[in-house]
């Protein structure tokens, strides 16, 4: 019998399997695609190097670092050109520079007079009941305590980046808890963002998270951990069933038509909720699994762009450019992604990758290429003044892209929850359960990892 068993070879199962197996246990991971990662994976075709998923790692705390170079891979690791830190948010059909500063903030376009009156206001708002607040939407809580403009013009474009998704149908204790925490801790995000950076930096814990990638791309972090795996990682294998046999755990996978068996101490389910209920589980967990709501996981499409950089006014100058669902471009955002790091297009050309679907337009889940093209082709000659076509394009879609934490996360996240109690060697884990950003997923493989118990 084997320590573990982890369903999904995403970077959450695959975080653990490393983590375990460096501590000597007897792990295997069952994943589904003919390769691992999950949507992190990067290509290079014709000069460009671009992202089919992620495109940015935002590190999340030192030891994702230390595991980064733990891999081997510190010396490939690229941090983003400072220029990053300048972001656009379309106003009026024109991307407008995010205010980085007090001063830059009394004279952006980007808020009105009254907005900007509001969100000096905040910290002297009152809370609302814990009760209340513990089902709040992202968009009540902005709107409450910033105005309705900051939920315009900096939250629902922020939100569409992030999770493709709907402030107003997006919890905030779920999908931002630290945004929360702010305001229970400190009456109010001003305050308690000060708070908070203080502790830290008391406690000696503070630190600056940063985005980064790889001069090969993001993929490379899923193929090395699946390289140190070897032979313990089965690709183009679903699980498609699992008993609960006396104190084992019995996994049935399929692959190339064919079962395999295999059991162990203890299970690690890193696979999106859907998946998760599509197994036949044996008695006692199917039942909950089944009543549990299904969360929502829109569609996103990728689309890569390569053009020679004089076919665009725009500068370029920054990580990109959001649009906030009251503007007129179907295009939820784009990524300036050359400028953002080194070797991703040919001298003299520019890398974009267009961002389109999610919650605000599931009905595009079905378009070709050609059309979602066609599409972000308008945008973009409205938004950045692009002339003429691209020297190179590629679209990736994911029809289920990332899991939306509405009120329907909390009843997931207490049946698998209380799942966990009942059962023991039983854990879930990944962008289901732990936060959806890759980083997440990393440090939810790294607490899976510790929960597994050795077998003998
Ligand atoms: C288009 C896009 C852009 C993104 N951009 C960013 C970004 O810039 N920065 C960021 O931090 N995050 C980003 N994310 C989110 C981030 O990539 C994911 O949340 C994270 O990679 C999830 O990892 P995971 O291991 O939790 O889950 P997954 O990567 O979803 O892994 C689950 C795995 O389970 C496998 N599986 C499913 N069913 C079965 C089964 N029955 N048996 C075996 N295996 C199964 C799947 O094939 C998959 O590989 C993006 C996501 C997408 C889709």
């Amino acid at each position: 019998m084997q320590d573990a068993i982890i369903l999904g070879g995403g970077i959450s199962g695959l975080t653990a399997a490393y983590l375990a197996q460096q501590k000597g246990l007897d792990v295997s991971v069952i994943e589904k695609a003919p390769q691992p990662g999950g949507p992190i994976s990067s290509c290079k075709e014709e000069g460009y190097l671009f992202e089919r998923g992620p495109n940015s790692l935002l590190l999340p705390d030192p030891w994702v670092e230390s595991f980064i170079e733990e891999l081997g891979l510190k010396g490939q690791l690229q941090e983003t050109n400072p220029v990053a830190h300048k972001r656009y948010i379309v106003k009026n059909g024109c991307p407008v520079a995010v205010p980085a500063s007090p001063l830059q903030a009394i004279f952006t376009p980007l808020f009105s007079l009254k907005g900007k009156l509001g969100f000096l206001l905040e910290p002297f708002r009152k809370q609302i009941s814990e009760r209340a607040a513990k089902t709040e939407t992202v968009a009540s809580f902005v709107q409450r305590r910033m105005g309705r403009d900051f939920l315009d013009y900096a939250i629902d474009p922020f939100v569409s980046g992030v999770y493709a998704g709907d402030p107003h149908k997006l919890i905030l204790e779920h999908a931002f808890p630290l945004m929360r925490g702010f305001e229970r801790d400190g009456g109010s995000i001003i305050r308690g963002a000060i708070q908070y950076k203080k502790k830290r930096k008391r406690e000696g814990t503070a630190y600056k998270k940063r985005s980064i990638s790889f001069e090969e791309g993001l993929g490379v972090l899923p193929k090395t951990i699946a390289r140190k795996l070897g032979n313990r990682l089965w690709l183009n294998s679903e699980a498609v069933a699992v008993n609960r046999v006396d104190e084992a755990w019995q996994v049935t996978w399929k692959r190339d038509g064919e079962n395999f068996e295999g059991f162990a101490k203890s299970l690690l389910v890193c696979i999106p909720s859907h998946a998760t209920k599509r197994i036949a589980w044996s008695k006692g967990i199917s039942e909950p699994l089944k009543a549990s709501p299904n969360l929502e996981y829109p569609p996103v499409h990728s689309l890569a762009l390569g053009f020679r950089r004089d076919q665009i006014e725009h500068p370029l100058d920054g990580f990109g450019v959001l649009v906030p669902s009251k503007e007129s471009p179907t295009v939820l955002g784009v990524l300036f992604s050359s400028s953002l790091y080194a070797g991703r297009a040919p001298d003299g050309h520019c890398l974009l990758t267009v961002m389109i679907g999610g919650i605000r337009h599931r009905e595009l889940a079905a378009l070709d290429p050609d059309k979602l093209l066609q599409i972000a082709l308008r945008d973009l000659r409205s938004l950045l003044g692009l002339k003429g076509d691209p020297a190179y394009y590629h679209c990736s879609s994911w029809p289920k892209a990332i899991p939306q934490y509405t009120r329907d996360f909390g009843a997931w996240k207490d049946t698998l929850r209380s799942l966990e109690d009942e059962f023991s060697g039983l854990h879930f884990g990944g962008n289901s359960i732990d936060g959806i950003a890759m980083g997440a997923s990393i440090l939810s493989g790294k607490r899976l990892a510790a929960a597994i118990s050795p077998s003998s």
